[in-house]
């Protein structure tokens, strides 16, 4: 009997992990050219980490996390998110533009676009609380989506405000919740006292508060000021966003900006394809200095969905067959020559039929495949063009610029 892969998991496999090999290269690329540093973080952390970082309150560590105690008797979780450890390993250093990628682990009723391990790209900009770096940040996530081929996303923003001016919002939405109290559910119920904001987070209960006071109505005098410059730069930079004055984000370390980017082809449930936003209290939160931060995280597999059916990318430029084992080592120096060269080649190990090993370069998706025959000592090779089926002789030296 096969093991299957645990519930709500996936093995991403060619030709769909060929997909997602050029969506992590673009984000390689990208955030380089925006000056982000990369780092890596462990995998499981000190439960502590997120009930302090994520929220004790929170959907996620109330009933998402993989927590497990190890040997040693820890309390260990398996990462919801990438945000605490990326500002824990910063507290102390001069790095303050960070990029990251891998899987992140929620214990979630599993559905398309809905894993229990999924992979989110994110980006940290620590250490200062310029609108500039939020709007930036938002940029380079709605870049990405566009260089990577995401029809229809939308920028849905808002500000929530900070410690200075939220208590008087949550007063005013608490009081407003109370008046409807028998319309919500029970988790909605338990939060209007400890976290009022989250029940407009409430995947039932939030669509139906459409006339709830917003954030917004209530910020404070450097918060109206701090949205109105992040607009601003948005506009200068291009950035098409809606303002959404409901929208607030799932943590509690969030405070102004909160963004999303909405795919509006996929279904409601998991149309967001990442968001973020500002989190200046979470450094403090778990223990470190104070440091400012905004960041954003998006969800790879949902990514995927939305770019819609693709037709992945062959997986080499040129495949290299040889007529007889006696020319493999001329072969095995040609394909060398070329992989140096930047060329994505291969070739067939055994000892197989010409006609088998052009079936193998077909199956492979080879554009392009070069034949070392008798023509070899005469400083030549066939090369046939899998598209056309057209072939020609070409001097071995000629080999590059006939794949350019
Ligand atoms: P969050 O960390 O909850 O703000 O999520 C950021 C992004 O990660 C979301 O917009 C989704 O694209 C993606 N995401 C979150 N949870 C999941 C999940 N369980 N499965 C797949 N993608 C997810």
């Amino acid at each position: 009997m096969t093991i299957r892969a645990p519930k709500g998991t996936d093995d991403i496999v060619a030709p769909t992990s060929r997909i997602w090999r050029r969506l992590l290269r673009v984000w390689d690329e990208l955030t380089e050219r925006y000056g982000y540093d990369v780092v890596f973080t462990p995998l499981f952390e000190a439960t502590e980490l997120f009930a302090r970082g994520s929220g004790e309150d929170t959907e996620i560590v109330q009933k998402q996390m993989y927590t497990f105690i190890d040997k040693g008797g820890r309390s260990l979780t398996l990462r919801p998110e990438g945000t605490p450890s990326v500002v824990r390993a910063h507290q102390h250093a001069d790095f303050h533009k960070v990029a990251y990628w891998g899987p992140m682990f929620r214990y979630e009723r599993p559905q398309a676009g809905r894993r229990r391990q999924f992979y989110q790209l994110g980006v940290e900009y620590l250490g200062t609380g310029s609108p500039i770096s939020d709007a930036e940040v938002i940029d380079l996530g709605h870049r990405y989506l566009q260089d990577v081929g995401v029809p229809d996303v939308n920028v849905a923003l808002n500000s929530i405000g900070d410690p200075e001016c939220r208590p008087t919002y949550q007063r005013a939405l608490r009081a407003y919740l109370r008046a409807r109290e028998d319309q919500l559910c029970e988790d909605s119920r338990a939060r209007i006292d400890t976290n009022p904001m989250r029940v407009l987070d409430c995947k039932v209960c939030g669509p139906l508060l459409t006339d709830a006071p917003t954030p917004v109505e209530y910020l404070c005098e450097a918060c109206t000021l701090h949205y109105e410059q992040v607009k601003a730069e948005l506009a200068g930079l291009g950035v098409p966003f809606v303002e959404e004055p409901h929208l607030v984000r799932g943590l509690d370390y969030y405070t102004r900006t909160a963004f999303e980017y909405v795919a509006t082809r996929l279904d409601a449930a998991q149309n967001a394809v990442g968001g973020g936003g500002r989190y200046d209290g979470l450094s403090e939160a778990i223990g470190g200095p104070p440091l400012e931060g905004v960041g954003l995280a998006l969800g790879l597999d949902r990514i995927v969905l939305a770019m819609g059916p693709q037709k992945a990318a062959p997986a080499l430029d040129v495949f290299v067959v040889v007529t007889t084992r006696a020319l493999w080592p001329s072969a095995r120096g040609l394909v060398a020559d070329l992989r140096r060269g930047g060329y994505r080649v291969d070739y067939e190990p055994e000892d197989r039929s010409v006609k088998a090993q052009f079936k193998a370069a077909s199956r492979r998706g080879a554009g392009k495949v070069l034949v070392v025959g008798d023509e070899w000592k005469a400083g030549k090779v066939a090369a046939r063009d899998m598209v056309t089926g057209e072939q020609w002789e070409i001097p071995i030296e000629e080999v590059s610029e006939w794949l350019a």
